[in-house]
This record gives C-alpha cells, sequence and structure tokens, in this order.
C-alpha cells in the first residue's frame, strides 16, 4: 500500500476497517488462557513488558513495547496474522497484515 493508502487507512473508522479484514473471523484461538510469559523471553532471558497471543497458534509472544517485539517477530516469520492482548481485563485483538485492531475478540465466540 503506498503511504498515502496508508495514511487513510489508518484514520478510517474500525468498522469500515473490519469489513476488509476476514483474519479474526478464521481465528482459532479466542481465550487469553494461562501464560508464564513470552515464551521466546523465557527462553533467552530477555524481559518483556505486555503479552500477547497468536490467535492461530496460541503461542505467546512480547507486545512492541517489549525490546524483543517478538508477537511481530512471530508474524513475521510464521505469517499468523491476529493476536489479542492476554493482559488482565484485556480483550482487544490486532491484525498485522492489515493493521487493524478489534475491540473485543471475545464477540468471535460462536
Ligand atoms: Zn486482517
Ligand atoms: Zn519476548
Ligand atoms: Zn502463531
Amino acid at each position: 500500500m503506498s503511504w498515502i493508502g496508508d495514511f487513510i487507512w489508518k484514520r478510517l473508522p474500525w468498522s469500515l476497517r473490519q469489513a476488509e479484514c476476514t483474519h479474526f473471523a478464521e481465528a482459532v484461538h479466542i481465550d487469553a488462557g494461562e501464560a508464564e510469559g513470552c515464551e521466546e523471553c523465557l527462553k533467552m532471558g530477555g524481559e518483556w513488558v505486555h503479552l500477547r497471543r497468536c490467535m492461530v497458534c496460541g503461542k505467546v509472544g512480547c507486545c512492541d513495547n517489549s525490546p524483543n517485539v517478538h508477537a511481530t517477530r512471530h508474524f513475521e516469520e510464521t505469517g499468523h496474522p491476529v493476536a489479542r492482548s492476554i493482559e488482565p481485563g484485556e480483550s482487544w485483538g490486532w491484525c498485522f497484515p492489515d493493521k487493524v485492531m478489534t475491540p473485543d475478540v471475545e464477540v468471535l465466540r460462536k
């Protein structure tokens, strides 16, 4: 997408952008579940700020404010498009390819 397209896209209301994103509808892992921490940070002794769970395979990674940005790296490595927050009380989700945030992934639960 061109930078001007991206500029406009980011300013559209979420409901309009959501119509273009089918990734949440295809996602499997809705539950926040229990997590000790970022799986990769635990292995390498790194630190994380917030935790995200991949909604395709369930892998827990760290957010973009964390030094190792494992949630974004997981998307880059696997192409798994959507992740949700597993911070207490948070249920928003993020689609990496469409750059769309959905306020509540729990509504996807059938
Ligand atoms: Zn999407
Ligand atoms: Zn991490
Ligand atoms: Zn995944």
